[in-house]
C-alpha cells in the first residue's frame, strides 16, 4: 500500500509589489507518498520555485492547505550549491545541524559516513575550490541529508553543471536518494531530466503555475536514469510532456 505522506489542497500564492499583484501560483493540488520522486516540470519564470519554497515552509501562500500529519523534517537543496569557500568539506556538510542546534557527535559520525559511503572521504578536510562542480552539488547533497530529512527538495539542482557532467550528477543523485530511500520534489525546465528519475511528473502551466497534467512513469524499477533514456518510452512520454508545456492555453 502507498503510504501518503503530504497532501497538497489547493494551493494559491500571489506577490504584492509596487507595480501590483503577481499572481504566481493557481489552485495546485497533489499528494506525495512515502518513497516517491516527484518531478515537476514547467516553463520559466511559471512559479516553480514558488511552489517549492511554499512547501519548504519559507514562504508563505496566499490560500490552500498543506497537511504534513507527522510533522516531516524537509530538507532543500538549491541550484547553486552555495558550500561556503571558508569551511572544509566536512564543516560545509554540518551547517545545517549547527542551525537547526543538532550538531552531537552521533550525527557527526552519521555524516562522515556519508562522505565516505558516497566517496568523498579524501575530500573531508579539503575546501570547495578544490573539487569540481559535481563533486561540489554531491557534497551540497549530503549536507541536505546529514538533517536527516523525510523529503528532499531540489530546485533545478543540475542547471549549473555543463551537460556531461549534469547527466552523471544526476544519476548519482538519483542513487543516493533510491539508497536512503528518501521522499524527493525535484524542479527542474528540462523533460529529459524529470523523465530520467522521477515515479510522477508534474505538469505546470505558464505563469500563474496551475497544473497541466500529471503522469505516472513507468519504467522497469531496478533501470539508472541513464538507461530510461535509452528505452522507447522514454520517447513517448517526452512527446506528449513536450506538447502539454508548447501549446498555448
Ligand atoms: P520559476 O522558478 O518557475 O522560474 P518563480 O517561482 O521563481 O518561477 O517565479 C514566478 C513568478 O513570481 C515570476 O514572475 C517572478 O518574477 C515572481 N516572483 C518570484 N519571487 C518573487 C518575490 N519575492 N516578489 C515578487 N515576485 C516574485
Ligand atoms: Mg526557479
Amino acid at each position: 500500500m502507498k503510504n501518503k505522506i503530504l497532501e497538497i489542497k489547493n494551493i494559491s500564492k500571489n506577490y504584492h509589489n509596487l507595480k501590483g499583484e503577481i499572481k504566481a501560483i493557481q489552485d495546485i493540488t497533489f499528494n506525495v507518498y512515502d518513497g516517491e520522486f516527484i518531478a515537476i516540470v514547467g516553463p520559466s519564470g511559471c512559479g516553480k520555485s514558488t511552489l517549492l519554497s511554499i512547501l519548504a515552509n519559507l514562504t508563505d501562500k496566499s490560500s490552500g492547505k498543506i497537511i504534513n500529519k507527522n510533522n516531516l523534517k524537509i530538507g532543500y537543496m538549491l541550484q547553486q550549491d552555495s558550500l561556503f569557500p571558508w569551511r572544509n568539506i566536512l564543516n560545509n556538510c554540518l551547517l545545517g545541524l549547527e542551525i537547526t542546534n543538532e550538531l552531537t557527535e552521533k550525527n557527526k559520525e552519521y555524516t562522515i559516513n556519508l562522505l565516505k559511503t558516497y566517496g568523498l572521504e579524501e575530500f573531508i578536510d579539503k575546501y570547495p575550490d578544490n573539487l569540481s562542480g559535481g563533486m561540489r552539488q554531491r557534497v551540497a547533497l549530503i549536507r541536505t541529508l546529514a538533517i536527516k530529512p523525510d523529503i528532499l527538495l531540489l530546485d533545478e539542482a543540475f542547471s549549473a553543471l555543463d551537460s556531461q557532467t549534469r547527466l552523471a550528477v544526476s544519476n548519482d543523485v538519483y542513487n543516493i536518494i533510491k539508497k536512503e530511500k528518501k521522499t524527493a520534489i525535484m524542479v527542474t525546465h528540462d523533460i529529459q531530466e524529470a523523465l530520467s528519475m522521477a515515479d510522477k511528473i508534474i505538469v505546470l502551466t505558464n505563469r500563474p503555475a496551475a497544473i497541466k497534467n500529471i503522469y505516472e512513469i513507468n519504467f522497469e524499477s531496478k533501470i539508472s536514469p541513464l538507461e530510461r533514456r535509452l528505452c522507447p518510452e522514454f520517447n513517448d512520454y517526452y512527446n506528449k510532456i513536450w506538447r502539454d508545456l508548447n501549446v498555448k492555453l
